[in-house]
């Protein structure tokens, strides 16, 4: 096992004591933790001398994902990436293309454990944790790829992000360092299954992000049925964990609920959406803005679950407005290179053979 450190997982100081410690000049870290989250590997980086660069490169490890698939949508320019890690392992992220400038979902694990019966990526479990520099270098190669500068964050690729929770936080700080890549947290979206013990943690954090609450079924017979993790953390402990995320930070939460047909794509399902919302989260005391994200699910292979019709969509988001929750169906971006998580690595892995 290599113990030395990620060299894009270190923040500015850490990057300064280690420097200091091979006896470098303090001002060195300022030189080159800029030109990393650009992009440049240490060989690259012209203004920094061949000693220093030598006895970095002993010193630490360094690795950008490498782009091994992309595919670019001829419809709305959504690309999508398949990188591959230093250790041969592989994950996705997809960089979105809105009128307000570029977002990129990102992956948090390799694989994921949570066990979602209708989602690509729980497929063969976890594999292991990202660093966070392995997070952060999503972005880094992805601009680099495209010359372009991301402006939006979204934590929805493959892998639960409060399962690696150590990780994730430090990617949301380094994600956010001036002088590196540097996306406000007000443009960064984190979306967890429902792990309340680690919604906690982050609400005490107080860091300005959306917290993105995957729901998908508002009695706790459904949710079990689909989502594994609603037998430790059920419907009405989750709500109450929303409740303190609101109190300790006053950000929205937005909740998404994928529409599968005949399980929770009725307009009775949509009453019962609405009531647990409002009963919990925007009482007379409490008036949480929420925003809930409907998405048509994508039909996994073998999974058995299909898409809820576009009538059937369309009456669910009327009821949710009648009942005053602002909703908006997810656009399906990319639709032509098959865009959603997961799939694209589980490709990859089934042509390997493994
Ligand atoms: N583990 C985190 C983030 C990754 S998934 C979470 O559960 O929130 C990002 C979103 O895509 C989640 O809401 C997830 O439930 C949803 N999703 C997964 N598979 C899907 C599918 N086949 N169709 C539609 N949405 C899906």
């Amino acid at each position: 096992m290599d113990n030395r450190p990620d060299l894009l997982s270190l923040f500015p100081e850490e990057l300064e004591a280690l420097l200091t410690a091979l006896g470098e000049p303090r001002y060195r870290a300022g030189q080159i933790f800029p030109q990393l989250h650009r992009g440049l590997s240490p060989d690259e980086m012209t203004n920094i001398g061949a000693a220093t660069r030598e006895k970095l490169a002993a010193a630490t490890t360094y690795f950008l994902p490498r782009v091994a698939r992309k595919l670019v949508s001829a419809m709305d320019g959504t690309v999508k990436y398949l990188f591959e890690l230093a250790d041969g392992n592989c994950v996705e992220s997809v960089l979105m293309r809105y009128e307000h400038g570029v977002t990129i979902c990102v992956s948090s694990e390799v694989g994921c454990p949570m066990g979602c019966k209708f989602c690509a990526s729980t497929i063969g479990g976890k594999v292991r944790n990202l660093t966070a520099g392995e997070i952060l270098g999503q972005i880094i190669a992805a601009e680099r790829d495209t010359g372009e500068k991301i402006g939006g964050v979204v934590m929805m690729g493959i892998g639960e992000p409060l399962d690696n929770y150590e990780n994730t936080v430090r990617f949301l700080r380094l994600v956010n360092e001036k002088s590196g890549v540097n996306i406000g947290y007000r443009h960064i979206s984190l979306s967890t299954c429902g792990i309340v013990p680690r919604i906690d943690d982050l609400a005490a954090l107080s860091l300005p992000i959306t917290l993105s609450i995957s729901l998908h079924a508002s009695d706790n017979e459904t949710r079990n049925s689909i989502m594994p993790v609603n037998r430790r953390y059920p419907i009405e402990e989750l709500m109450a964990a929303c409740r303190r995320y609101f109190a300790a930070t006053g950000r929205r939460i937005s909740f998404e609920y994928t529409l599968i047909a005949g399980k929770n794509d009725s307009e009775e399902a949509a009453r019962a959406l609405s009531l647990l919302l409002n009963r919990n989260l925007r009482t007379r005391t409490e008036t949480m803005p929420i925003h809930v994200n409907l998405i048509p699910v994508n039909e996994v292979e073998n999974t058995g679950f299909r898409r809820a019709g576009t009538r059937a969509v369309a009456a669910f988001a009327a009821v949710l407005e009648k009942n005053g929750i602002r909703a908006t169906v997810r656009r399906k971006l990319g639709a032509d290179i098959n865009a959603s998580c997961g799939q694209l690595r589980r490709d990859s892995i089934a042509k390997r053979g493994t």
